[in-house]
């Protein structure tokens, strides 16, 4: 680990001059993530600076518009078990418990959990070519070991997947960011947060580097009762997806009225595909409504070896998840067993 200094500003503006005087410096909120990236010199900040005790980022508040505000600083856990989220977006509670650990969840933060890095085995690997460790210096797992890589929105420079279940969840419930620079304030849309790698694979977020998160929000969502997050993954605990879906509908009687469908472990970002709720829409909740919804998301899906087994994976789980949410039998994150 390489020597870096430490500041702990009393305010969002002195956090905000301290970040945008240093392009090196890294927030640090939870570390849940940055501490490992930096044993492992992935990460080498000359400066940390600790905003885990700034006034006003802690709290989830009601919006006006009947939505929910999630600050930056709320932790995984207090969300996951906050009686508003669980009453009103189920969707979100679910997916946050089938992620990491207790302790994990408990330490981490709303906003750190968006700023995850993936966990493509080369990118912790500083002895190996990265394009997203090291600009130019190629991809090790195009033609490497590739088992937990994108099948979908890849690029020639990048193959990594976003590693969040939180997110899936999220860009499922049309959330928006809040961040705060010095140019002021702005809400980024959550779908427009998270970037394919494209010709930028060092780029995670279009977040700039002196900007800082300050809250998510839920805008209000009719996604109580026919919900679920179902995430496959190696291990029934404590392991990143293979592939997850996040499924809600609106039902009306027979008939699925408003649909969205969300994935993870599948592409750098969490992938929503609008077309696919679009089909759903006006349509019966019957398996051939599920498949035609499958197809489209991964008409364009494509694997790299190791990983081509994702494809039949992620269309088991679509169909799987939205039957789930149909039927309103979440996938339980307790017993986590596949039902
Ligand atoms: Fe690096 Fe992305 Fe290739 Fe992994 S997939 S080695 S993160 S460039």
């Amino acid at each position: 680990m390489n020597r870096f200094a430490y500041a702990r500003p009393a305010d969002l503006a002195g956090a905000v001059r301290e970040v945008a005087a240093e392009p090196a410096a890294r927030i640090i909120a939870g570390g849940t993530n940055l501490v490992d990236l930096m044993k492992y010199n992935v990460e080498r900040p000359t400066r940390l600076i600790d905003i885990t005790r700034l006034p006003g980022l802690d709290a989830i508040e009601t919006t006006p518009a009947g939505g929910l505000k999630i600050g930056a600083l709320v932790t995984n856990t207090t969300v996951a078990y906050d009686a508003r989220i669980t009453t009103l977006y189920p969707l979100l509670a679910s997916a946050i418990l089938a992620g990491a650990s207790p302790q994990l969840r408990n330490a981490a933060s709303t906003g750190g959990n968006l700023l995850q890095r993936t966990r493509c085995y080369y990118f912790y690997d500083p002895g190996t070519p990265c394009n997203k460790r090291e600009p130019g210096s190629g991809c090790s797992a195009r033609s490497g070991v590739n088992r937990i890589h994108a099948i979908l929105g890849t690029s020639e420079h990048c193959i990594a997947t976003h590693p969040s279940d939180m997110c899936v969840a999220l860009a499922a419930l049309e959330a928006t960011v809040h961040v705060t620079g010095p140019n002021g304030d702005r809400i980024i849309p959550f779908d427009a947060f998270h970037r394919l790698p494209g010709d930028h694979p060092e780029q995670d977020t279009t977040l700039a580097y002196d900007e800082i998160i300050t809250a998510v929000e839920l805008p209000p969502a009719p996604f109580t009762t026919h919900y679920t997050y179902l995430k496959l993954r190696d291990r029934l605990s404590y392991a990143f997806a293979l592939v997850s879906v996040a499924a809600t509908l609106e039902m009306d009687g027979d008939t699925i009225k408003t649909a969205r469908l969300a994935l993870g472990g599948v592409a750098h970002k969490p992938w929503r595909d609008t077309a696919a709720e679009d089909s759903l829409s006006g349509q019966p909740p019957t398996a051939e409504t599920y498949a035609r919804a499958a197809d489209i998301v991964l008409a364009g899906a494509k694997g790299y070896g190791h990983n081509d087994f994702k494809i039949g994976l992620a269309r088991g789980a679509i169909l799987r998840a939205l039957e789930q949410a149909a039927a309103g039998t979440p996938q339980s994150q307790s017993d986590k067993r596949i039902r």
